[in-house]
Order: C-alpha cells, then sequence, then structure tokens
C-alpha cells in the first residue's frame, strides 16, 4: 500500500535544500545559524519588475496562455538573446518554462533515451545528474580541480566523447565553482565538438549577467555548432526573481517543439502573472542590474580575503555566479572531541554544529574534496562565518 515507485529510488534529495532544511530547523529551535548553503541573491526584485507583474494582473492576464510561453514574452526573450548574446532566435526557438530548472527537465525528457550519455562537468550544478538519471540516461563525468580552475581542457573533452554520448552539459559561469570560460577557451571546446557531429549541447548561461572578468560568451555563437545547442537561461539569478520561477531556451525548432509537448503535458506553461514579470527583466538594460553585480564583485573579494586567513582552506578565485569551493582535504584526517573528519559531508556537519555556519558538501556536486559557500549574504554575516570557520576548523588536530 505504501509502496512508492521505482522511479523516485532514481532520485536524491537536492542536497542544497537538504543543507537548508537542517538549518533553518536548527535556527527554529534559537541557534543562531548563519545559512551559506541556498544558491540566491540575497536582494529584492526590482521595483520595475514587480510593477509589471501588477499590471499583468490587472489587466487579466490570469488565463492558460501557449504553453511554450506568451508571443510578446518570447519575442522579448529573442531580442534579448541578439542583445546580450549576438545569437538569432526566432520566438518559435523559444520556450518559457517554470525556471531554468523545468526548461532542463523538458531537454533531458526530449533528448535522451535510456543508455545515452550524457558528458558533465564536475563540479557540477547538482540537478543536472539527478534528472539526467531519472530519464536513465548515464552522467558521464569529467573531473576538474582547483588547480585548473575548475575547468576542462579540450583534450579532456575529446577523451570522454565516446559512441554513446548523446549530451554534453556546459555551464559557464559555474554552479558550485564560479569558474568561467574565456571566449578563446570555449572556441576550443568548441573545435572538439565539431570532429564528433553525433550529440547536443546544453549550453546553462543563468549566471551571464554575474560576472568579473570576462563577459560572458554563448558556444551557440559559432555558426557550425548554432544548430547543435541549446541555450539555457532565465531570470532567476540575475534579477533576484529565484521565486518567480521563469526560465526559458533558445534552440533549433525541433527541440523547441519537442519540450513544448512534453511542458504540455507537465503544467501547461508558466505561470502568467511570472512571464509579465520576466518580460519586464529581459527588456531592461543590463545596466539595471549592474549595482547587484558590483556588490557580489565586492564580496566576492571579501570572501576570498577572509577564507584564506583560515590554515589549512585552499581558496579558489571565482569569476562569476555568487559562490566560492575551497579544497577542505587537509582536514580529512583530523579530529576534535567526538568529531573524526574523514570527508567533505563530515566537515560539512562539523561546521553547521559547531560553528553554525551551513555550506554543502562537494559530494552533491560530484567532487570530494571541496565545499560551496555562497557568498550572497552581507559583509557582516560573511565576515562572522569565516570568523566562526577559522575557529573551528583551528581545533581539528
Ligand atoms: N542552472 C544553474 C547552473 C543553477 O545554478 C540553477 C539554480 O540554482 C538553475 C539552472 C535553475 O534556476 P531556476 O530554476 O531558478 O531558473
Amino acid at each position: 500500500m505504501t509502496r512508492t515507485s521505482s522511479f523516485l529510488s532514481l532520485l536524491s534529495e537536492s542536497a542544497t535544500i537538504a543543507m537548508s532544511r537542517k538549518s533553518r530547523e536548527l535556527s527554529k529551535q534559537g541557534f543562531d545559524i548563519i545559512n551559506l548553503s541556498l544558491g540566491e541573491p540575497d536582494f529584492d526584485t526590482p521595483d520595475f519588475i514587480k510593477k509589471a507583474a501588477e499590471k499583468g494582473i490587472e489587466e487579466n492576464y490570469t488565463h492558460y496562455m501557449a504553453v511554450n510561453g506568451y508571443e510578446d514574452v518570447r519575442e522579448a526573450i529573442s531580442a534579448k538573446f541578439k542583445r546580450d548574446n549576438g545569437l538569432i532566435y526566432s520566438k518559435e526557438q523559444i520556450v518559457v518554462s517554470t525556471g531554468a530548472k523545468q526548461t532542463l527537465a523538458n531537454l533531458f525528457l526530449s533528448l535522451v533515451n535510456p543508455g545515452d550519455e550524457v558528458l558533465l562537468i564536475a563540479p557540477y550544478w547538482v540537478t543536472y545528474s539527478e534528472q539526467v538519471k531519472m530519464v536513465k540516461g548515464i552522467p558521464k563525468v569529467i573531473q576538474t580541480d582547483i588547480d585548473t580552475g575548475y575547468k576542462i581542457t579540450p583534450e579532456q573533452l575529446e577523451k570522454a566523447i565516446s559512441p554513446k554520448t548523446r549530451l554534453f552539459v556546459f555551464n559557464s559561469p559555474s554552479n558550485p565553482s564560479g569558474a568561467i570560460y574565456t571566449k578563446e577557451e570555449i572556441i576550443k571546446l568548441g573545435e572538439v565538438i565539431k570532429q564528433h557531429p553525433g550529440f547536443m549541447i546544453i549550453s546553462d548561461e543563468i549566471y551571464e549577467h554575474i560576472v568579473y572578468v570576462d563577459k560572458n560568451y554563448s558556444l551557440a555563437c559559432d555558426p557550425e555548432l548554432y544548430e547543435r545547442i541549446i541555450t539555457v537561461n532565465g531570470v532567476s539569478k540575475a534579477f533576484a526573481m529565484t521565486g518567480w520561477r521563469i526560465g526559458y531556451m533558445g534552440g533549433p525548432e525541433w527541440v523547441a517543439k519537442a519540450c513544448t509537448k512534453v511542458q504540455g503535458q507537465f503544467t501547461s506553461g508558466a505561470c502568467s502573472v511570472s512571464q509579465r514579470a520576466a518580460k519586464a527583466a529581459v527588456e531592461a538594460d543590463p545596466e539595471s542590474i549592474q549595482y547587484m553585480v558590483d556588490i557580489f564583485h565586492h564580496r566576492r573579494d571579501l570572501i576570498i580575503k577572509e577564507l584564506k586567513k583560515i590554515e589549512g582552506l585552499v581558496v579558489n578565485k571565482p569569476g562569476g555566479a555568487f559562490y566560492i569551493y575551497p579544497d577542505v582535504s587537509s582536514y580529512f584526517g583530523k579530529s576534535f572531541n567526538d568529531w573524526k573528519i574523514k570527508n567533505a559531508s563530515d566537515l560539512c556537519a562539523y561546521l553547521l554544529e559547531e560553528a553554525y555556519v551551513a555550506t554543502v558538501p562537494g559530494d552533491a556536486f560530484g567532487t570530494t574534496h571541496h565545499i560551496r559557500l555562497s557568498y550572497a549574504a552581507s559583509d557582516e554575516i560573511l565576515t562572522e562565518a569565516a570568523r566562526r570557520m577559522n575557529k573551528a576548523l583551528s581545533k581539528l588536530k
């Protein structure tokens, strides 16, 4: 009677959400927890976007709409792709979904057969591997490390491709590492892809505006690759709109049609009011959100400075997004009281209970020696978190 499906057993609970839940529980019990585990901006959605949603309600955008999104919203996204990415996607090539998470689910359901290999670069965003497993695809992981800035080389990509490769998921700037590939690096990866015409590529560019070094360059800009690439984006991160749940894709029309078919049976389309808000967001000059990017940039420098004070922590320098991904392996094998640190999960549990700082173990992102911290928090909170971590970590012997 209480049996759940075998499909469910393929799924792991999102480690980031699990850590956040645990830290909320402890907060409720009165503990002063600093939660650096969740991937969302700490800003409020800008007023001009909220006003567009209010107007949408007043104008009765409250009915079912086309499954792939309102026509004028897809036109606005088409113009955004041209303006920000130099990409030409007609409104028929665009599908608006309930967050980029659903965009990705639509894509995996549309493109992957059981047994197909999907190339992921570790550390990768947790959802990629889970969604691939849900459709019985096989995640094939290409490992990177802090020494190479968590980026793959063309040689690594070449080696990972097999006749079973169906998809390659590329994410720059990356969650969780913050790594951002330069235009030259992306072109070089593109040259490898061209040698192997048998697979499609998802380019997840949801952090495109949150960059501190190179400007984002879209893989689909290469005309020889354009037909094989699906560019995924959304308004959650750059516009502080995580709760509105709007993501979108641009890609070949046959892929857009397939995703629309899937979406038609799952949701019938993304929330009407949120789509009106997202239209205002993508139409806005990216300058209008630069204030948030500037603050993230300042915080990145602050968290690097503070974490570098901690002996044993090897700290990376993210080029984008709002995460930092230090190597914590020097603590493995050390202990304090009853705590024995064998791996990154033990270390995160220790930091939560001893320092009251919530972080996420790298295992969730496909690497074993790291933890992820989000620096979408105030200067005071970040400085205090680093101070507490320093104190707790220095006790490990
Ligand atoms: N892609 C990456 C790399 C992400 O980090 C996230 C969210 O954490 C998403 C996609 C999905 O974002 P949303 O579903 O909020 O649009």
